[in-house]
Formats: structure tokens, sequence, C-alpha cells
């Protein structure tokens, strides 16, 4: 058996008395698209920010590629090559989108001047690259406040990208996105993972999405893990759709 990139093994995690996190378990494969789903409120972003070192947890254990990380710090745990994306956007709106690009590299770069003194051109060459990735090339020089909120998620996915990490947790990419752009950035999703081996964790809402994404669903309730399997047993899983129709 490989050993997973993620491992997560009888996880808690408590706000004041809300039990955001009940004993979860759950593994991500390498080089997989794995899918976390459950109803608003139900501890999927808790379950991120425990994976990223974002806050302690309060018992369990958290590995990445079999070295327990519980303990460690979020720039610790960037370092080792897990990174994550937000609910809500995160750019800098008054710097263009080359721009926000040269600063979303702390992880690999020393210090914040050499990334504009050292490896200036090799750098911007980069962040193009992944701009024209992302369909955002000829944007690039645009002030980022500027662009949709689509694209501003799309400019935050090729900041991430800038990074190399090996794996990629992503908080609800697609919310608020329009259609066209949600194809859009699935196929890009798809690209990440097929084309520059990226492992994928992602947050979906949307179940069409998630259906078409991942390999592998994990469904969250009330803080607990309700079930999971393949889409197509998700899909057919009635706690999952009880779970979802009693959320509405
Ligand atoms: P989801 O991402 O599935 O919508 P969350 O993980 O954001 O769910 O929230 C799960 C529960 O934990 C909710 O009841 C939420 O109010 C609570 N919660 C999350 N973060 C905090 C926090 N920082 N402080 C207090 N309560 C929180
Ligand atoms: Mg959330």
């Amino acid at each position: 058996m490989t050993t997973p990139t993620i491992e997560v093994t009888n996880v808690s995690k408590s706000f004041g008395g809300v039990a955001a996190n009940k004993l979860v378990s759950m593994s991500v494969e390498p080089g997989k698209i794995t899918g976390l789903i459950g109803p608003n409120g139900s501890g999927k972003t808790t379950l991120f920010n425990s994976i990223v070192g974002y806050h302690p947890i309060d018992e369990g254990s958290i590995k990445f590629e079999g070295q327990e990380i519980s303990k460690l710090r979020v720039q610790q745990i960037a370092r080792l090559g897990m990174l994550r994306t937000f609910q809500q956007t995160r750019i800098y709106g008054k710097m263009d989108c080359v721009q926000n690009m040269l600063i979303s590299v702390p992880h690999r770069t020393a210090t914040f001047s050499d990334m504009f003194t050292k490896y200036p051109a090799e750098l911007t060459e980069k962040a193009e690259h992944l701009l024209e990735f992302v369909g955002l090339y000829q944007k690039r020089k645009l002030i980022s406040g500027d662009l949709s909120f689509g694209q501003q998620k799309l400019l935050e996915f090729a900041m991430a990208l800038m990074n190399e990490p090996k794996v990629l947790l992503l908080d609800e990419p697609t919310a608020g996105i329009n259609p066209t752009l949600i194809n859009g950035l699935i196929d890009r999703l798809k690209r990440a993972n097929e084309e520059f081996g990226i492992t994928l964790f992602v947050i979906e809402h949307n179940m069409r999405v998630i259906m078409n994404l991942a390999e592998k669903i994990y469904c969250l309730a009330h803080g607990e893990m309700l079930a999971e399997g393949t889409p197509d047993e998700i899909k057919d899983d009635q706690r999952v759709i009880d779970a979802y129709l009693g959320a509405h």
C-alpha cells in the first residue's frame, strides 16, 4: 500500500461549546483528486484549517506523507508542499496580476527582496506562463481588483501554483463563479492534477462539480464523517441525500 498524502485519524476540534469536527478520519491518496462535501456548517472548512495548521486540534492525528504534522504551523506545513486556498479570495486588489503572482512565493524564496533582485526574469516568466494556463494572460497587467470574481478565483489558483505545491487544498473554488468559468476552472484543476501531478483535496458545495472532478468523495454532516465513496456511491447514498435535503 502506498502512503497516503494526507491521513487524518480521529480528529476533533471544538470552538467554545461547538464541536465543529468530531472524531473525523479520512485520507487523500497521492496523485488523486479527493472531494469533501457536506451542508453549510458541517465542518468542512474547520477540517481544512486543522490540516494546514491554521489552528491546533483538540485530539487526533494528522499525517502528511507519513509524517505527523498536527503540531506544526502553517508556514512549516507549506514548506513541506501543502497549500490551501480560501473560501474568500485573498488577492491584493491594488496590484496587477503578475505582481500578485510574484508576492505569492514566500515559501520557496529566501527573502522578500531576493524575489525582485535575484530571479526577476525567471519568476516573471513563470508567473506569465501560469497566468496563461488559467486563461488570464491577456489580463496580466490589469489591476486585479478590476477582475471579475471568477477571474480573481482563477488568479488565486495560479498564485498557489507559483509555489509548486505537492498537494493543494481548495475551499469551494467555484463558489460565486458563473457556469462558463466553472467549466473552465474544472478543466484547469484536472490539468493541474494530470499535467503537474498535483494532488488535490477540494471542498465543493456544487454536487455536479464534485461528481465531475473527484474520484473519491467524503461527506461531513454535523461535524462527523457521514459517508465516503466514489461519485456514484455518494450520489445514491441515502444518508447523503437526507443530509442535503435536511439542510434546506
Ligand atoms: P463549513 O465549512 O462546512 O460550512 P465550518 O467548518 O466553517 O463549516 O463550521 C463548522 C462549525 O464550526 C459551525 O458551527 C461554525 O459556526 C463553527 N466555527 C467554525 N469556525 C469557527 C471559529 N473560528 N469560531 C467559532 N466557531 C467556529
Ligand atoms: Mg466552509
